[in-house]
């Protein structure tokens, strides 16, 4: 095959099937992190590795992503007479994908993990991922269907350590105030604010964050109106 300078043929076993398939992943000189959305989707310039996160086997359909845990034994199982038996024909998505290409794919995974019944958090950070893609198409509606799925999980979830742990409450604060939940944004800023306990990253993470959505949404006082009128 001819090189490929976007991107690189990563070798898998499937963990379903047990075939060998080849799939793309960009390469890491090809996209560079430009900025971050207040909910940390990056914005990239160049490629979106996050396309590529999930390898589907194009032999019998498994979907897979790093952080899924229950890839083994009994879960399998259940991923058979609950995921591979309902799909239709396997799809190849080893090669380029479309942003909708890889809606598909995180579906998918997300599909095998509710089969295994995987813990919350990882389908919450799924979940987000299928909102950023929306995003990045403009398309609203089905946006704001993931981050209310997301918000969901995110509020089952537990974490392994105290730092996962404020990520997963500023998450539920942040998605609470981008789907115009504000009572329940406020309150999960201000507990993450005052609470001591909670590290400098994300207390000033959340306080920016409320500010900013405090003074954006702020109406102009009539004072201000006065002030700024041009001057007869
Ligand atoms: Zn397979």
């Amino acid at each position: 095959m001819a090189f490929n300078a976007y991107y690189y043929d990563s070798h898998i076993d499937c963990k379903f099937c047990k075939k060998h398939f080849t799939t793309y992943k960009v390469r890491p000189n090809r996209y560079k992190v430009m900025e971050e959305h207040s909910d940390f989707m990056p914005v990239y310039e160049g490629l979106n590795p996050i396309l590529y996160e999930v390898a589907v086997c194009p032999h019998c359909g498994y979907a897979y992503h790093k952080s899924m845990t229950r890839t083994y034994g009994p879960f399998m199982q259940l991923i058979e007479e609950l995921y591979i038996k309902e799909l239709q024909k396997p799809m190849n998505y080893c090669g380029e994908r479309t942003i909708d290409e890889a809606i598909i794919s995180f579906k998918l995974a997300y599909l095998v993990c509710r089969a295994s019944m995987e813990e919350a958090l990882i389908m919450a950070n799924f979940a987000l991922k299928i909102a950023w893609l929306y995003r990045l198409k403009n398309d609203v509606e089905s946006e704001t269907r993931y981050l209310l799925a997301a918000r969901d999980f995110f509020s089952k979830s537990f974490a392994v350590n105290q730092e996962a742990s404020e990520r997963i409450q500023y998450l539920y604060a942040e998605l609470s105030l981008r789907l115009g939940d504000i009572p329940e944004a406020k309150k999960s800023f201000s507990r993450l604010i005052t609470d001591q306990r909670v590290s400098a990253k994300y207390r000033k993470f959340s306080k920016n964050r409320w500010e900013n959505y405090r003074y954006d949404e702020q109406p102009p006082s009539i004072e201000m109106n006065i002030e700024e009128s041009p001057r007869l």
